[in-house]
This record gives structure tokens, C-alpha cells and sequence, in this order.
């Protein structure tokens, strides 16, 4: 099969599409003939060498695909050939192996995929949708009629975290920072779409909340924000840290006059229960018509490399898919 491996850490140069054997379904596994495979900021950073998991090499990156289940290996029950899915991982790892044509999972790494959501959509579940959705209902306790500030809602999670806060009652000011990705987050209903390059954007959510400020916050870009966050979270916010790049000053006054809750999140870390009932969640919010997955970019998977360049580049809009 088609796969991208990467021999040593590095640039997105490391990235070659090269033929391997193709993988088969031991027992206790099922094969999936993958249609589409998203890209995620994370597959860069363990891509580069020095991120939290380290895998051996050479490896194929990757955790997000979808497509349809073509072998099923002995003493699998619930799943079956034909069967449309998204993946969380695969049986190499859960943070990698699906840049690749065909990728072998446990049973438990594969969702049902309904009917209305493209393969490419699909692609863009997992590690966008089950962080959003840790982040407003694991750490935030999101609860309708609270405002929630997605500070980068035009990117994988950002459009998830949107998507999901509208379903549960909550008012959305949602930030990017180009017309294109403004653009998109207007389109998945968040209440306002505000810049985040223009240095007016904090007075800005201010004043959209009344001048109280946002209950809730979700934070793509840490090391840029956070201290700007404390300044105009409502009082008894809530911040969930999710993007960060760097180091950061904070005044830890701002949190005790605001009486404010800062949460980290670790995708690799959520409790199992709770990844179950995320998953849950969202197939029951793709199903009802609530959750759609944008799709931004599609590529051919030879251009992993060009993908891989493209998601730490400012401008998104919606997801990077590969297409095997
Ligand atoms: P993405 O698709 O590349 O989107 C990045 C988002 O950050 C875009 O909306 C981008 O907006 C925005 N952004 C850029 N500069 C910003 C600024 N100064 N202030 C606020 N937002 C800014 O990435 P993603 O998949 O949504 O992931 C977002 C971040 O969360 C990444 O850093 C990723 O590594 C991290 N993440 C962490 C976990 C975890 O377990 N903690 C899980 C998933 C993702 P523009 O491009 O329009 O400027």
C-alpha cells in the first residue's frame, strides 16, 4: 500500500510516500480501507521530534482517518466488513499510523461514520471533536446560557468547540484571524466572529459581553493569550488551556481577583469513560445534523509534506485532509 513514513525526525521534508506491505487484521483487530486522513498541528509537532510521544521509527504519523472496515480479524463482535467509520488511532499506536491507505485498529479505534458525513469529514473527528468536547463538558462544565470565547475558532477544534457549544445552549463569540476564517466560524453559528490580529479584539469581546466578559474560554493559542484571558474572563470563569507554543507571563492576581479557574487538557490523557461518551456525543450530534465537520483543504497524500507546512501557517479554515 501507499503510506507516508518518516525515516528520521525533522521538517516536513522527512515525509515520503512510500510503498510498504499492507497491513492485515490479527485477531482481536479490524482493517480499514481508508478514504480520507486528517491533519492535525500535533503530527508536526511529533513529526519535528522532542513531543510527548515518541514513536519508533520509521513511522507513519497520523491518528484521524475514515473509511470503511474490509477485514475483521478472529474474536471481534459489533463490528463489520462494509461497516462506514472514523478511526482514533490504530493498533501502532493512538497517535499514529493512519497516513496510509489502509490502517489495522483496535475495535474500540473505530466509530460509526453516518451516512450524511463525507469521508473527508470524517477525517476531522477524533482529535478536533473529542478535545472540544473534554474541553466545554470534561474541564469547563459548560452549561447553556453561559458565553463562551473560542480564542481560535476557525481551525479543526475551534469549529468543533462552535459546533458543540451552540448545540448545548451556549452564546458563542468565536475569533480567527483572516476574512476567510472569520467567514467560517460566522457559518458554524457562532453568535459573533471577532479578529484576533486586531489589537482591539479583547475590548471588543468585552463589550460584546456586556462588559462582564466571557464565562467561559477556550484557548488555542496559550502563550499568546492567557494573560489577556484573565484579564477579561467574567468573574468565576473558567479557561481551558488546549494550544500552546511557548512561554508565557501571567499576573496570578488577575486569577484571584476574577476568582477564576484555569484547566489543562491532554487528548492522550482524557479518561476512558470519558472518551467513550464523547465519541457518544458525537455521533449523536452528527446524526441529528448539529455537528459538521469542515473540510478546508483536501490534498493528495503525496503532499503530506505541503499539508504539514499549511496547518502551522495563520489562515485556517476548517480541516486539512489527505486523500490516500
Ligand atoms: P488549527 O486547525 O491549525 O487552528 C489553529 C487555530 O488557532 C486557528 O483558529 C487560528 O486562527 C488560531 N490562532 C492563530 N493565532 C491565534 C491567536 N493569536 N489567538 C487566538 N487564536 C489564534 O489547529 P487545531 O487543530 O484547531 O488546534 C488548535 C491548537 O490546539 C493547536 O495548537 C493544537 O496543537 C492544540 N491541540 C491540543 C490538544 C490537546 O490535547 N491539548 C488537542 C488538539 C489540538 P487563524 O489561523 O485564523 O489565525
Amino acid at each position: 500500500m501507499k503510506a507516508i513514513r518518516a525515516h528520521q525526525f525533522g521538517g516536513p521534508d522527512v515525509l515520503k510516500l512510500e510503498e510498504v506491505p499492507d497491513p492485515t487484521a490479527g485477531a482481536g483487530q479490524v482493517r480499514v480501507r481508508v478514504h480520507a486522513v486528517g491533519v492535525n498541528p500535533y503530527d508536526t509537532y511529533m513529526r519535528a521530534g522532542g513531543y510527548a510521544i515518541a514513536p519508533a521509527l520509521p513511522y507513519i504519523p497520523g491518528a484521524d482517518a475514515a473509511g470503511v472496515v474490509d477485514q475483521v480479524g478472529e474474536g471481534v463482535t459489533g463490528v463489520h466488513a462494509g461497516d462506514r467509520v472514523y478511526i482514533s488511532g490504530t493498533a501502532q499506536g493512538k497517535a499514529h499510523g493512519a497516513y496510509a491507505a489502509y490502517a489495522v485498529c483496535e475495535p474500540a479505534q473505530v466509530h460509526r461514520l453516518p451516512a450524511r458525513i463525507s469521508f473527508a469529514q470524517g477525517a476531522g473527528l477524533f482529535v478536533p471533536y473529542v478535545t472540544a468536547w473534554r474541553a466545554l463538558f470534561g474541564r469547563a462544565n459548560a452549561r447553556a446560557g453561559d458565553t463562551l470565547l473560542v480564542h481560535g475558532a476557525s481551525g479543526g477544534v475551534g469549529v468543533a468547540a462552535t459546533q458543540l457549544a451552540r448545540a448545548a445552549g451556549l452564546t458563542v463569540i468565536g475569533t480567527a484571524g483572516t476574512d476567510e476564517g472569520l467567514a467560517v466560524v460566522r457559518a458554524q453559528g457562532a453568535h459573533h466572529a471577532v479578529n484576533h490580529r486586531l489589537p482591539s479584539h479583547l475590548d471588543e469581546i468585552t463589550a460584546l459581553c456586556g462588559g462582564r466578559g466571557p464565562d467561559l474560554i477556550l484557548e488555542m493559542l496559550a502563550n499568546v493569550n492567557l494573560d489577556h484571558d484573565f484579564t477579561i474572563v467574567a468573574p468565576g470563569g473558567r479557561i481551558v488551556v488546549i494550544g500552546n507554543r511557548g512561554r508565557v507571563e501571567i499576573d496570578p492576581r488577575k486569577i484571584m481577583t476574577k476568582d477564576a479557574a484555569v484547566y489543562g487538557l491532554a487528548l492522550w490523557g482524557i479518561p476512558a469513560d470519558d472518551v467513550r461518551r464523547a465519541h457518544q456525543a458525537i455521533i449523536a450530534g452528527l446524526e441529528s445534523g448539529a455537528l459538521n465537520p469542515v473540510v478546508g483543504t483536501e490534498l493528495p497524500l503525496a503532499d503530506a509534506a505541503r499539508a504539514h507546512a499549511l496547518v502551522m501557517a495563520p489562515g485556517a479554515r476548517g480541516k486539512i485532509v489527505l486523500i490516500p
